[in-house]
């Protein structure tokens, strides 16, 4: 099984090991120079999604599957990028402009966040995007969207104004809550690329850029402080608290956590005593920053290049639960540590708190159905491994710690079916996980503005509505 290769964000060329035969990346540009008015064409929004309208028709002509990249960073092979077919590289649509007003900013689908804080940042602005800076803003934008403002403002999807969105029939459309295509609107907050391509997002500002943040690491020995200071944090219902918590195996004997913990203020409020009280940290970058920098130091956390493996699950929040949840996570690696090259496994916990899901039902609510769900953790195994033999013992250890989880969460009565879209694997349905009802409207619209089903199945990468990208690839 071909497997994919963890992308180069600011690349030009696809670093999974699909081999499109067409690589297409529209421009809206500062790079035509020769004549004003084709440059006037050019740098004309409108130009660039026609240029995409007419990509979308002949892919529909000449029935020639495509796929669409932001960033690249999709877990798996295929999602944004197409073998024997066309990848679009939005790489070049990276504008990021700034309302009169200083309200709203409209950024282009093809920008990394790490751009796109670099530019507001010496305005004093940001917007709610990913915290990690080679992230894309095309893909996190379209499944959910956690943010160092998540608990203020809610998830990503959950604060875009409009979109430029080029639809099936190669029509550019603005999407807006409470405009002609609200039912589109909905779909587009965590539906994922099932409905078109975006051309631009336009976020409301937040007149701020310096947060404080950073990351310490610990020895195994201070594991259960971690775990209680995560719980702790998940529970203080802070909303301008969010934290990202690894439990790693670093070689055959060294097992780690690292405490990536944000307060997106200046100064940290009291939530962050328990990580603070926790001694022996091997390391510590805790403190006030600017957004840029933040993202910039978090993105040193992920290196490029690597075979990679995400798989998501929730669960509502519990000390005793969790703890099991990494004793079960440490065994099973444990078990398999030896026999996978360079492996570096992990499992990665964050958590949505009421503050995030209190602003699902704005705008006529988003189609993830967790609204009304009590407050959840999030937490995802993480391989990373640079050996194709490798691949199926590492899938295999992913789904059994997967089960064993999930059977955990049952056990407890705290099992949650929704499935994070941005954080889920090849071998995970995120779109089912946001229950029939939901599933069965986003169908409906995808039909409505997509009948012959050019973005399930001319365009198959990524989660789309029927099925597994697994079951798609096989
Ligand atoms: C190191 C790292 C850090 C991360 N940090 C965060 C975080 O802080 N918060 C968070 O919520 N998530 C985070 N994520 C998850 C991230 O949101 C997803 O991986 C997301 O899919 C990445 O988007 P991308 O544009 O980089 O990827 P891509 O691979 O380019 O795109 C992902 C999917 O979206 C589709 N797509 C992209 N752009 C468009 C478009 N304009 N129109 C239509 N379809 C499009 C693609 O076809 C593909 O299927 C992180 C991931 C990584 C690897």
């Amino acid at each position: 099984m071909r497997e994919y290769l963890y992308k180069q964000a600011l690349h030009p060329t696809p670093s999974d090991e699909s081999l499109p035969s067409c690589w297409c990346v529209p421009d809206r540009s500062e790079d035509v120079r020769s004549r004003q008015h084709v440059r006037d064409l050019i740098d004309d929004p409108g130009h660039v999604a026609c240029t995409i309208g007419v990509l979308v028709l002949l892919s529909r002509l000449t029935q020639c599957p495509f796929a669409v990249r932001s960033g690249g960073h999709a877990a798996f092979q295929g999602a944004s990028s197409e073998e024997d077919g066309i990848t679009v590289s939005l790489s070049r649509l990276n504008q990021v402009t700034v309302a009169r007003d200083r309200k709203t900013v409209k950024v282009g689908s093809g920008n990394v966040w790490g751009l796109v804080y670099s530019v507001l940042d010496k305005q004093g602005l940001t917007v709610p995007g990913g915290r990690d800076a080679n992230v894309g803003v095309g893909g996190l934008s379209l499944g959910g969207g956690i943010s160092y403002f998540a608990g203020s403002v809610g998830m990503t999807v959950d604060n875009i104004e409009s979109y430029e969105l080029v639809t099936a029939s190669g029509i550019p459309i603005t999407v807006t809550a409470n405009g002609l295509y609200s039912d589109l609107y909905w779909a587009l907050r965590g539906g994922g690329n099932n409905f078109g391509i975006v051309i631009s997002y336009t976020y409301p500002a937040i007149e701020r850029n310096d947060v404080w943040g950073g990351s310490r690491a610990y020895m195994a020995d201070q594991w259960p402080a971690v775990i209680s200071a995560y719980i702790s944090g998940a529970k203080a219902e802070d909303e301008h608290f969010n934290q990202i918590i690894s439990f790693a195996r670093a070689s055959d004997t060294l097992r780690i956590a690292n405490a990536q913990i944000y307060y997106s203020l200046p100064e940290p409020g009291d939530v962050v005593e328990p990580y603070l009280a926790i001694p022996n940290n091997l390391s510590d970058t805790y403190g006030t920053k600017t957004v840029s920098e933040l993202a910039i130091e978090l993105s040193q956390d992920s290196p490029n290049g690597d075979r990679q493996i995400w798989h998501i699950q929730a669960a509502q929040i519990d000390e005793e639960l969790f703890t099991s949840l990494v004793d079960i996570f440490d065994s099973e690696v444990d078990a398999v540590y030896d026999q996978v090259n360079a492996f570096a496994p992990a499992m990665v916990c964050q958590h949505i708190d009421r503050n995030i899901l209190s602003h699902m039902k704005k705008n006529g609510g988003n189609p993830l159905g967790i609204a009304d769900s009590p407050p959840l953790m999030l937490y995802f195994f993480s391989g990373r491994w640079d050996d194709a033999a490798d691949d199926q013992v590492v899938y295999d250890l992913t789904k059994r710690v997967a089960a064993k989880w999930k059977a955990e969460t049952q056990k407890h009565g705290l099992a949650s079916d929704y499935l994070y879209l941005n954080y889920a694997s090849r071998f995970q349905d995120p779109i089912s996980s946001y229950g029939a009802s939901n599933k069965a409207r986003l169908v409906k619209i995808a039909k409505q503005y997509d009948p012959t089903g050019v973005f399930q199945e001319l365009m198959p990468g990524g989660f789309k509505l029927n099925g597994t990208p697994n079951d798609l690839l096989e």
